[in-house]
């Protein structure tokens, strides 16, 4: 194992080896000391300051400049996991974390991804594990049905869902599948510089995530041609402005191609609407992605199912189960209506990947479905959580946070000096002093700099806006009454 040291060898059917095996590791007995230790830091993990407080640098002023020649005991090593790592780990899991969007965990999708490293398993073919793939098939479809997405996502027929590691890859491969469906596949055989190739556009508003800006970047279309949508009042997308520049684009001889819909903006949770956007793409056979990255978890609750109004039109849809559903990071979920269009775009056979179930049409080979080629047993978490919790287990966790956050809503709504920006009825809550950017920063740093909680910030419309983003696995209502004492503690 790495770490330990060469030892004499055993014997080997009465001779003595001539090369050294490494002295076996006692996985048992340090693996249960490990989830001992992981037990016990989740039971404390609220007492915590929820922001690491060390200084850029601290971490590795504690670590030698050169790696140890020779092994060291577990202890040694296990012992600075406290010394060194527990200070410079900010609390995602501390109920008193009110960040960004939630990345929550959970024990059984710890030991889901425990599980998976043990196997080892690397499922680039169905080949290489049929369970690493199958068994991904099988959620996927599960979780199509938790959600209510439509049949076209289902893996029965053309499409079907894959595990990616985040929502920013996830719309890396949509965007390609759609470059490629638009160009007749000429951006995968001749490269975009090809004289010939179509001037391609796609459409976001300025709250899409930063990551479709970044997608655009990678796929080599730039970023001049990723055009801002106008938005409504409510800052989600303007349909009939997409309409309107979609046109505007094709007269002056431009391919509009790509569009990506939010359900859920970062900032404030905006839902694009999705039942206008589809046909403005149809008309344009511009392939329409879904965003729903945090948001799209509430649909596992019956009355929050309408942010998936229209989803019908969609061609592409991801949610990222490593946000929202208690399966630790990295896990997002990502389904297309048609997957002959991705699997055609990322598809390379070398002579050393060729198989004979891959030649025999019959399996699902998930390399062809993502940039790399390696693939990690994720789908053995997202069953883990799935079994345990079970559907209704999964919507007491979103009913819980949306029940929390509607809380700390009703408080600062009532609240003269504060106001709610841009309010959902969900688990993230916007607001800002009225007195302006000054006073809201004031009421930031009252609530982070003690340790006692954790929230971010964003802008809209140039002004500083705080967000209370609910999804601790143990949140409670003290947290997010203790939340409201720094709040107006601090205001
Ligand atoms: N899309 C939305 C709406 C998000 O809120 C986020 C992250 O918060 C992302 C995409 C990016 O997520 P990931 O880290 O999975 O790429």
């Amino acid at each position: 194992m790495p770490g330990a040291a060469p030892d004499t060898p055993a014997p080997m059917n009465g001779h003595e080896s001539a090369i050294p095996v490494p002295r076996p590791f006692d996985f048992r007995k340090h693996g249960h000391a490990m989830v001992d230790w992981i037990a016990d830091y989740l039971d404390r993990v609220e007492q915590f300051p929820v922001q690491s407080t060390v200084a850029p640098g601290w971490v590795r002023s504690q670590l030698p400049v050169h790696p140890p020649e020779h092994g060291e005991p577990w202890e040694r090593i296990a012992a600075d996991v406290d010394r060194v790592i527990l200070p410079g780990i900010t609390h995602w899991q501390s109920p008193n974390f009110f960040g960004y969007f939630p990345a929550n965990a959970s024990g059984p999708a710890v030991l889901g991804e425990l599980l998976s490293a043990g196997l080892g398993v690397q499922g680039m073919l169905w080949s290489t594990s049929p369970a690493c793939t199958e068994l991904e098939t099988h959620v996927m479809d599960w979780l199509a049905g938790m959600l209510g997405l439509p049949a076209h996502f289902q893996s029965g027929g053309p499409g079907g869902g894959v595990i990616q590691d985040t929502a920013s890859s996830a719309t890396l491969c949509a965007l390609i599948a759609a470059r490629e469906r638009a160009t007749g596949f000429a951006g995968t055989r001749d490269g975009l510089q090809a004289a010939r190739g179509p001037h391609l556009v796609a459409y976001a508003t300025a709250d899409a995530h930063s990551s479709i800006e970044k997608d655009v970047r990678i796929a080599g279309l730039g970023a001049a041609n990723l055009r801002t949508v106008p938005m409504r009042a409510d800052r989600a997308m303007d349909p009939a402005a997409l309409a309107r520049m979609m046109d505007e684009d094709r007269a002056a001889g431009r391919v509009p191609f790509f569009c990506v819909a939010a359900v859920g903006t970062t900032g404030t949770h905006a839902v694009d609407p999705l039942p206008e956007l589809g046909p403005a793409c149809a008309r344009h056979g511009a392939w329409l992605h879904v965003d729903a990255a945090h948001l799209g978890i509430a649909a596992l609750c019956p009355e929050f199912r309408a942010i998936h109004a229209g989803l019908e039109h969609a061609d592409s849809y991801c949610v990222n189960p490593h946000k929202w559903m208690l399966v630790n990071f990295d896990c997002d979920a990502f389904w297309v209506r048609d997957r002959a269009a991705l699997v055609q775009a990322l598809s390379v056979l070398p002579e050393y990947l060729r198989n004979s179930a891959t030649e025999s049409g019959k399996v699902i080979d998930y390399r062809d479905w993502q940039v790399p080629l390696g693939r990690r047993f994720r789908a053995l978490k997202l069953w883990f959580v799935i079994r345990h919790e079970g559907t209704e287990g999964l919507r007491a966790l979103v009913r819980r946070h949306v029940a929390l956050a509607a809380r700390l809503r009703a408080r600062i709504a009532a609240d003269p000096a504060l106001e709610l920006v841009h309010p959902t009825p969900w688990s993230l809550v916007c607001f800002r002093a009225r007195a302006g950017d000054d006073a809201t920063a004031i009421i930031q740093s009252g609530v982070n700099d003690g340790g006692r909680a954790f929230i971010t910030h964003t802008r809209v419309d140039g002004r500083l806006v705080l967000r209370v983003s609910v999804g601790a696995p143990t949140v409670a209502e003290r947290h997010v009454d203790a939340l409201w004492d720094l709040i107006r503690g601090a205001r």
